[in-house]
């Protein structure tokens, strides 16, 4: 989402274009899921004075609106997601870190065999696929 389509998306949920609003997009627009914390951190590194509780608020309203998506990471840190559109996700466990996988074959799979299920006093409205994964190269020590 470009900072001209944020805009736009601020603009339909009736939200005002702030400078801080502004300052939180263009660092999702680099880390793409990020914490409160680390979107706090990249802002102060740039000398922007923001409270990691603004940014959270920041985060957590542009989520309420579903302008962006958010996780819960298993240390309980919730990641927000500039990409709100249907995905899935490699989770690295040690890192945790996220990433988007586009694999149109893996939600195809899945969409077409829940289309045949039935959960008894449910309807289902949302799929959410996470892969749970672990690098597989070791960082070698440096001497
Ligand atoms: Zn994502």
């Amino acid at each position: 989402m470009t900072l001209e389509e944020f805009r736009t998306q601020l603009r339909r949920h009736k939200l005002k274009a702030t400078r801080q609003r502004l300052a939180v997009h263009e660092v999702m627009m680099e880390l793409g899921h990020a914490s409160a914390d680390q979107v706090q951190e990249t802002l102060r590194q740039r000398g922007a004075a923001v409270t990691v509780a603004s940014v959270y608020n920041i985060l957590a309203q542009l989520a309420d609106q579903r302008i962006y998506g958010r996780r819960l990471s298993a240390t309980n840190k919730m990641f927000f997601d500039i990409n709100n559109s249907l995905h899935i996700h490699l989770y690295d466990r040690e890192n945790h870190t996220y990433r988007d996988l586009m694999d149109d074959e893996l939600q195809n799979l899945v969409n077409a065999h829940l289309k045949r299920r039935k959960f008894k006093g449910y309807t289902v409205e949302d799929i959410d696929i996470q892969l749970i994964a672990r690098p597989t190269t070791r960082k070698t020590k440096t001497q």
